[in-house]
């Protein structure tokens, strides 16, 4: 399938490092007019500039609302939006800090409907329609040990992505979520390296794989972001060929979910 996105402009939330950074480059690739890369640390998102200079950094930490809308608020008509940017922590529930509630519902839920109401206004006032893709997880759906609060974040972003294509739906919007399996981003190496805990895990999908197929990045050779199943989601939800797809939330989990 050729997906391409000429004429549109595209931005991309959390594209300093993983799954963000990789979208954004192939959205450029894709012809996208604009890809707007949206990341807190500078030289991450400057190191991803040398990498592929078509895309327009953004700094703005997504904690911090009014500076989050300001940012947005100068960058023009947004046509696709990627709300990817998300922390993690792992803690089992009984050790659960108020501080990291707060911290992960703030960037992973709070924010999301921040960026998106930007987005979406400036949608509606130029009546050309959008699609929008949040990056969920496939922790949204069933339990994981020392998940509860990254769950739950997770879990609200499924809620308000179905919330969203509701309500805006009228205006030719289209919302969705992907929700992954483990990817060996920095996130997800954070958390899933070991073996003793990553091979349950590995046991229980059906086609006994991560989130995978490598792509390299050039400045730095060690480093293999592994996230190409995704990208390729997130590349179809966006484009015309889903036109009629809406609402959903897209396990790219190999079976996971289903067994
Ligand atoms: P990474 O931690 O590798 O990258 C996250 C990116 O988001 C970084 O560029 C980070 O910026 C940015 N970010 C985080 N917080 C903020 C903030 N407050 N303001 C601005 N930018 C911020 O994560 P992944 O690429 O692995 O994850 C991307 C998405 O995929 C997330 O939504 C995650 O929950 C989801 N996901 C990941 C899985 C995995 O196994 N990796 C599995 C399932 C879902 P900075 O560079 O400054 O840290």
């Amino acid at each position: 399938m050729n997906l391409t996105f000429e004429n549109k402009c595209v931005l991309i939330t959390g594209a300093g490092r993983g799954i963000g950074r990789e979208l954004a480059k192939a959205f450029v690739k894709c012809k996208a007019k604009t890809v707007f890369g949206l990341s807190r640390t500078n030289t991450h998102l400057q190191k991803l500039v040398l990498e592929q200079p078509a895309i327009v950094p953004v700094y703005a930490d997504l904690a911090d609302w009014d500076l989050t809308r300001y940012a947005l608020e100068c960058l023009g008509p947004i046509d696709i939006l990627v709300n990817n940017a998300a922390e993690s922590t792992t803690e089992p529930f009984l050790d659960i800090k108020p501080e990291n509630f707060d911290r992960m519902f703030n960037v992973n839920v709070k924010s999301l409907i921040n960026v998106s109401q930007v987005v979406i206004k400036g949608m509606i006032t130029r009546n050309e329609g959008g699609s929008i893709v949040n990056i969920s997880s496939q922790a949204s759906k069933l339990a994981l040990w020392n998940h509860t609060l990254y769950g739950a974040t997770k879990a609200a972003v499924d809620s308000i992505t179905k919330a969203m294509a509701l309500e805006v739906g009228q205006h030719n919007i289209r919302v969705n979520a992907v929700n992954p399996t483990v990817v060996m981003t920095d996130m997800g190496r954070k958390v899933w390296s070991d073996p003793q805990k990553n091979q349950p895990l590995l046991d229980r999908i059906p086609l006994h794989k991560f989130a995978a197929v490598s792509f390299l990045n050039i400045f730095d050779v060690i480093h293999i972001s592994e996230v190409e199943d995704v990208v390729n989601a997130v590349l179809f939800l966006s484009s015309d060929k889903a036109k009629m797809i809406n609402g959903v939330t897209l396990s790219v989990d190999g079976g996971f979910l289903a067994c």
